[in-house]
């Protein structure tokens, strides 16, 4: 048995909702990674099995390495598909909002999302949701949206209808936003989870490979020259930088998803508890942090970026050059200095 984490109170809001609507939406952010997308076609398999008409809108498009998801061909990419794609936001009598915590993470959706008259759930595990969803489903202790859907789903008695298809899209998405169960992932019922979706078949080495296991050469090649020429240590602040420019990642014919994972990559140095990645994205540019231990990443990200995020992963955007973004930075770390200079990982 795993614990009641969502309260009660909200999962007869769930139950009644869906058992008064069934034209179904289900969103979640831009530059969508494996939880978003997990989440969203876990949700999608069960509401779809029960009889449910149900679409799974993205802003925009997502990486290679999550494309063989079952019913990941289903989902309709807002970028391409816009009119299409308002009209199924606008008619939805039901939406459910995903992984992420503010409007504005769904990009060029926000204001169709935002103006849409269906009743609106969040499920997401980001801090500090904002008032927009009819229901608000938010656990920033749980480590993926995955989890809670697996929760959810089960709370509703309904673990035994989950489907094959199902099982693996939450699986995947519970793996990638733990890095294959190697950050926040202390919580042991992770492993009670992981044990049940076994029983529905899914084939846990295999969604390792399909994930990790399929990156293209120009990707290998661009991490290669990025940790060789692009990176600079910190020592005095146990940290790290790694930037790309526009015509860096063009070299290497870079793809969607492609600099998935780069962000991390210092933090494998000795005694480097804190990564930044600075990309440029074409016209603006795109900033990832990466911490160990209780340093906050998303504290750092909202005060320097007015981005956010979790305390070991967060984000944010700059409109600026390059060298501005990396001036903000290095003025961040003298400001964050102490917090860094004592900061070390705890065994
Ligand atoms: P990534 O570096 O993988 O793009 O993002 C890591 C985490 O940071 C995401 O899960 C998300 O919570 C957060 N994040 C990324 N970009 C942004 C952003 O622009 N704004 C905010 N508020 N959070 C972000
Ligand atoms: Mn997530």
């Amino acid at each position: 048995m795993i614990s009641k984490i969502i309260a009660s109170k909200k999962i007869t809001q769930v139950e009644e909702l869906l058992n008064k609507y069934d034209k179904i939406v289900i969103v979640t952010h831009v530059s969508p990674d494996g939880d978003a997308i997990g989440s969203s076609l876990g949700l999608y398999h069960y509401l779809n099995d029960l009889g449910n008409n149900v679409n799974v809108i993205v802003p925009n498009s997502f990486p290679d390495f999550l494309k063989w998801i079952p019913g990941s061909k289903e989902i309709i990419d807002y970028e391409r598909y816009t009119e299409f794609a308002q009209r199924l936001l606008s008619e939805a009598e039901l939406i459910f909002c995903l992984d992420f915590n503010i409007p504005k993470r769904t990009y060029l959706m926000a204001q169709a999302l935002e103006a849409a008259k269906g009743k609106k759930v969040l499920i997401d595990h980001h801090p500090d949701p904002s008032d927009f969803c009819d229901v608000v489903i938010s656990y920033p202790e749980i480590s993926s949206t995955s989890e809670l859907i697996f929760r959810l789903i089960c709370r509703m008695g309904d673990f035994e209808a989950m489907s094959f298809e199902s099982a693996t899209a939450l699986y995947t998405g519970m793996m990638t936003d733990t890095g294959a169960f190697t950050y926040n992932s202390n919580n042991a019922e992770i492993y009670y989870i992981i044990g049940e979706l076994l029983k529905k078949g899914i084939n846990k080495d295999q969604i390792y490979s399909n994930v990790y296991h399929n990156y293209s050469e120009d990707r290998y090649r661009m991490l290669g020259y990025t940790l060789c020429d692009k990176m600079k240590i910190y020592p005095e602040y146990n940290a790290a930088l790694i930037w790309l420019t526009n015509e860096e990642q063009k070299r290497f014919h870079v793809k969607k998803g492609d600099t998935e994972g780069f962000a991390n990559m210092p933090l494998n140095i000795k005694g480097i508890i804190f990564s930044v990645f600075i990309r440029e994205d074409n016209d603006f540019i795109k900033i990832s942090f990466r911490s160990q231990g209780d340093f906050p990443s998303n504290r750092f990200a909202s005060e320097c970026y007015n981005g956010g995020g979790h305390l070991n992963a967060a984000g944010g955007e700059f409109y600026g050059t390059m060298d501005e973004a990396i001036a903000i930075f290095e003025k961040g770390l003298s400001e964050f200095g102490d917090l860094l200079k004592k900061n070390k990982t705890k065994i």
